[in-house]
């Protein structure tokens, strides 16, 4: 049976594994994420060959940034720039096998649109929190490509006065709600920036309030941002993936929402922090030819 390898790029962590067509993981490697992009590239390409066997058609791989498919380039980076390099073109030499890049966001919506928790959506809007936030839309069953890089969720604006975000802009929802915004708002608290949710949770039920005020200024914002796409996008479900997802869809579960008109299930990625590479594989061997 034909496999790809597919790769997700996350800020933190490289993931990668070999994939089969229907999306299962056959084997995989993971990483603490090298710093410059051209380490990070290496990286890649000893995940690469390290996965790499007989059966493996193509490669594919998520990056955070903006993603022109048609050219098979990046046309920025998020947390990981790895924009100036033609990793398609570097990868599909040192491996003989066609490349797919996308979108870190994209791919991991892909799979949970194959195999996961959109597996039955038309339409369905996904949020990937991680070091940064990610984003993609489905829509009539297909990513919504837009000129190119349509779906970049973390950069919806939640404050007009907020922090300045790697894009340029103020307030976007990446400054407040990601994993690193998580351990900043942690930090301005006094809590150990290694608390998790989970601790966070269980601490606001019983009472405190720097615990209740870290999930209001993390997880607040994120309600607006993901109302914002509900009414933009009428999906039929948002999905919260990436490593922070599950623990999002907890602390969102405490904030209520507003208004009726933009209500709409909201669930954690079914395939975890795996969502990425099975998605890039699974982008790999469906768009090779
Ligand atoms: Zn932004």
């Amino acid at each position: 049976m034909a496999t790809a390898v597919g790769v997700d790029v996350g800020g933190t962590r490289i993931r990668a594994a070999r994939i089969d067509a229907a999306g299962a993981v056959l084997a995989r490697l993971e990483q603490p994420t090298a710093g410059a992009p051209e380490l990070v590239c290496a990286q890649i390409e000893d995940l690469v060959r390290a996965l790499d066997d007989a059966t493996v058609d193509a490669v594919g791989i998520g990056v955070p940034g903006r993603v022109d498919i048609r050219h098979n380039r990046m046309m920025s980076g998020g947390y990981v720039d790895l924009s100036g390099i033609d990793l398609g073109n570097i990868l599909g030499k040192t491996f003989g096998r066609p490349v797919v890049l996308d979108n870190d966001g994209n791919m991991a919506l892909l799979a949970e649109h194959a195999v996961g928790s959109a597996r039955s959506a038309g339409t369905a809007v996904m949020f990937t929190i991680g070091t940064g936030i990610g984003g993609a839309v489905l829509a009539e069953g297909r990513i919504l490509r837009g000129k190119a890089a349509a779906g970049q969720l973390g950069h919806l604006t939640v404050d007009k006065n907020g922090a300045r975000c790697l894009c340029g802009r103020r307030g976007c929802v990446e400054t407040t709600s990601s994993g690193t915004a998580l351990a900043d708002h942690l930090a301005a608290a006094g809590l150990p920036t290694a608390t998790s949710v989970d601790r966070l949770l269980e601490e606001a039920r019983k009472g405190s309030e720097a615990a209740r005020s870290v999930l209001d200024a993390w997880a607040g914002p994120m309600r607006f941002a993901v109302d914002t796409a509900i009414a933009a996008l009428d999906p039929d479900v948002v999905v919260l993936g990436g490593g922070l997802g599950a623990a999002m869809h907890e602390a969102l579960a405490e904030i209520p929402v507003e208004a009726v008109w933009y209500r709409c299930p909201v669930a954690p990625a079914m395939l975890g922090d795996r969502a990425g590479v099975i998605g890039a594989g699974l982008a790999a061997l469906s768009r090779q030819g």
